[in-house]
C-alpha cells in the first residue's frame, strides 16, 4: 500500500501550480523512523525556489482576496471532504514518515480535517464594526482585510494538523502562502498540496517548498518586503531566531513554541481519571507534542498510588502501541536528560534504557525524587519520560507550576470546584486542562504565554492572525 502511495506522489516543489525540481536539483532523503531506512527523495529547495514561490503567492494574492468569502468557504469544505475521503492514504503516509502508529496517525487526520471544516465555517463570519465617533461629527467604519502573502513553517510531530491549522485560517481570511514543512516530513505536505490542487484551489494560492536549507530559504523570504506574515510552529530556540529576522521588516508573526507543561494531581482527584489523563498527556505521540506533560506534580497523599498506577499503565505498553521517536538526535536528547537526572540522584522506577536494534524506539520511563535543578524539569523532554515531584500544599504546587520561562499548557486533576477557579486565575499558561489530558480542538484557541509564543491558532481567534484592521472616518454631513 505505502509503496503505491509514494509512487504516485509528485516528489517536488509546488510553485504556481507546477511541480518542479529544486533550482540546483538537490534532493532530501526521507527516512522511516521505525526502520531508519530511506523511503523517498524529494526536492530540496534553495533560495531561488523560495523567491519563485513568493512571486507566485504575490501574483495570486489580489484575486484570491477578491473572491467572495462563500467561495473560499466552499473550497475549504471541499478540502475537508477530500481529506476525509482519502483518510486511509493520509494515515499511511503520516505513519510512514513519522513512525507513529496507525491509530495515532488516523486521529491526526481527523483532527487536521477538523481545522478545514472549522475555518470553512469561519470564512463567512469575518466582521468589522461601525460606530459614531464619541465626540460626534463622523461615523467610523472598522473593517478587516487579509494581511497578504504568508510564510507558514511547520514541524514534524503533527505533519498534517500543523499545516491545516495554518492553511485553513489563511485561506479563509483571503491570504496566499508559501508553506515550508519540516524536512523530516515532506511527504504528508506534498500529499496535502496535491489534494488542494485536486479540489481546484487557484494556482499560486498555496506554494510548497520542502528544504533542508531552512536558514537560507527562510532568511531569503524574511528579507523580502513583499512577505507580510510569518506563522511558525516549532522550538523556542528557532522561534527566537525567526523573530529577530522578522524584526528587520516589522513582519506580523504568530509563534507556537515550546512548553514545560506541569500535570498536577491533587489528593482529592479521581485516581482512575487522573491516571487516564496522565497517560494521554504524556504518551500521545510518544510525548513528542508541545502540549505533552513535561513534569508531574503530585500531592503527598496520593503520590504513592498514583505513581504505582502510572508505572503499571506505562509498563503494559509495547513498542507497537507506541511507535518510535522521530530520529536519532531526538532520542539521544531525551535519553541524555534521563541519564543526567539519574546521575544527579533521581530514582529510575521504569524504563530509561536505550533499546538495541533498528528504529528510534525508546521505552516509557518514569523517574521519582528528581532534584529540582535537573534539566529534565526545565527543558522540553519531547519523549516518553515522566518525572514525578511531590508537593504538600496548593500554593506550593502553583509556585512549582509557574516556575518556568514557558507558559503553554497545564493540567490539573481535582474534584474541588473552588480550587479549579483558583487555578484558572493562578496558572500562568495559555491553556489549562482540568481532569483531561487532551486540550487540542479546532474550536478552541491554542497557544501560549511567556516564552511559549505569540498569537492563537484555532477558535474564532485563529483567523485574526491572518487579518489586519483598517479604519475609515466619514464626516457626517
Ligand atoms: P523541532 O525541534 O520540532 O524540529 P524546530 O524549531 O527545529 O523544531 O523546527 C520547526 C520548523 O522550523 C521546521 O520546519 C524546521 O525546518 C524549521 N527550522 C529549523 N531551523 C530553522 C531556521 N534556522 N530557520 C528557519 N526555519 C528553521
Amino acid at each position: 500500500h505505502s509503496h503505491d502511495d509514494l509512487s504516485c506522489l509528485p516528489l517536488r516543489l509546488l510553485i504556481d501550480g507546477d511541480w518542479r525540481d529544486a533550482a540546483d536539483n538537490r534532493r532530501i532523503t526521507v527516512e522511516n523512523p521505525a526502520t531508519g531506512k530511506e523511503i523517498a527523495q524529494v526536492a530540496d529547495a534553495h533560495a531561488a525556489d523560495a523567491t519563485a514561490a513568493l512571486d507566485a503567492a504575490c501574483r495570486a494574492q489580489a484575486p484570491w482576496a477578491a473572491l467572495p468569502p462563500r467561495q473560499r468557504a466552499d473550497l475549504l469544505h471541499r478540502a475537508y471532504e477530500g481529506l476525509c475521503a482519502d483518510r486511509d492514504r493520509f494515515t499511511r503516509v503520516i505513519s510512514l514518515e513519522t513512525g507513529k502508529p496507525q491509530a495515532e496517525a488516523q486521529a491526526e487526520v481527523d483532527y487536521a480535517a477538523g481545522f478545514l471544516r472549522w475555518f470553512a465555517e469561519e470564512a463567512v463570519r469575518i466582521h468589522g464594526r461601525e460606530q459614531q465617533a464619541p465626540g460626534g461629527g463622523s461615523r467610523q467604519i472598522i473593517s478587516r482585510w487579509p494581511v497578504g502573502p504568508c510564510l507558514l513553517i511547520t514541524p514534524w510531530n503533527f505533519p498534517l494538523a500543523m499545516i491545516t491549522r495554518k492553511v485553513g485560517p489563511a485561506l479563509a481570511a483571503g491570504c496566499t502562502m508559501v508553506l515550508k514543512p519540516a524536512e523530516q516530513t515532506p511527504l504528508t505536505a506534498i500529499l496535502f498540496c496535491r489534494l488542494m490542487q485536486e479540489i481546484a484551489l487557484p494556482q499560486g494560492v498555496l506554494n510548497l517548498i520542502t528544504t533542508t536549507r531552512a536558514d537560507i530559504v527562510v532568511g531569503t523570504l524574511l528579507a523580502d518586503k513583499r512577505l507580510r506574515k510569518l506563522s511558525f510552529t516549532g522550538s523556542t530556540r528557532v522561534g527566537r531566531l525567526l523573530l529577530a529576522g522578522a524584526a528587520a521588516s516589522i513582519l506580523r508573526t504568530s509563534m507556537e513554541l515550546g512548553g514545560n507543561n506541569p500535570f498536577i494531581v491533587f489528593d482529592d482527584a479521581d485516581l482512575d481519571r487522573a491516571v487516564d489523563s496522565a497517560v494521554q498527556a504524556k504518551l500521545r505521540n510518544l510525548g513528542q507534542a508541545c502540549t505533552a506533560a513535561n513534569r508531574f506534580l503530585v500531592q503527598d497523599g496520593i503520590a504513592a498510588p498514583f505513581t504505582e498506577r502510572l508505572v503499571q499503565r506505562f509498563a503494559a505498553l509495547s513498542a507497537d502501541n507506541l511507535g518510535p521517536m522521530i530520529g536519532a538526535a531526538a532520542r539521544a536528547n531525551t535519553h541524555g536528560l534521563v541519564q543526567d537526572a539519574a546521575a544527579r540522584g533521581a530514582r529510575l522506577v521504569l524504563g530509561g534504557k536505550m533499546p538495541a536494534g533498528h528504529g528510534y524506539y525508546y521505552p516509557p520511563t518514569i523517574l521519582t525524587q528528581v532534584p529540582a535543578d535537573a534539566p529534565l524539569l526545565h527543558q522540553e523532554i519531547f519523549g516518553p519520560v515522566a518525572p514525578i515531584q511531590i508537593f504538600t500544599t496548593e500554593a506550593d504546587a502553583l509556585a512549582m507550576a509557574n516556575d518556568s520561562g514557558y507558559g503553554l499548557a497545564a493540567y490539573a486533576c481535582t474534584r474541588d470546584l473552588d480550587r479549579v477557579i483558583r487555578l484558572q486565575g493562578g496558572v500562568e499558561t495559555g491553556m489549562l486542562g482540568i481532569n483531561t489530558g487532551i486540550l487540542s480542538d479546532p474550536a478552541a484557541p491554542f497557544g501560549g504565554i511567556k516564552q511559549s509564543g505569540l498569537g492563537r491558532e484555532g477558535g474564532t481567534e485563529g483567523i485574526d492572525e491572518y487579518l489586519t484592521t483598517r479604519y475609515t472616518a466619514i464626516a457626517t454631513p
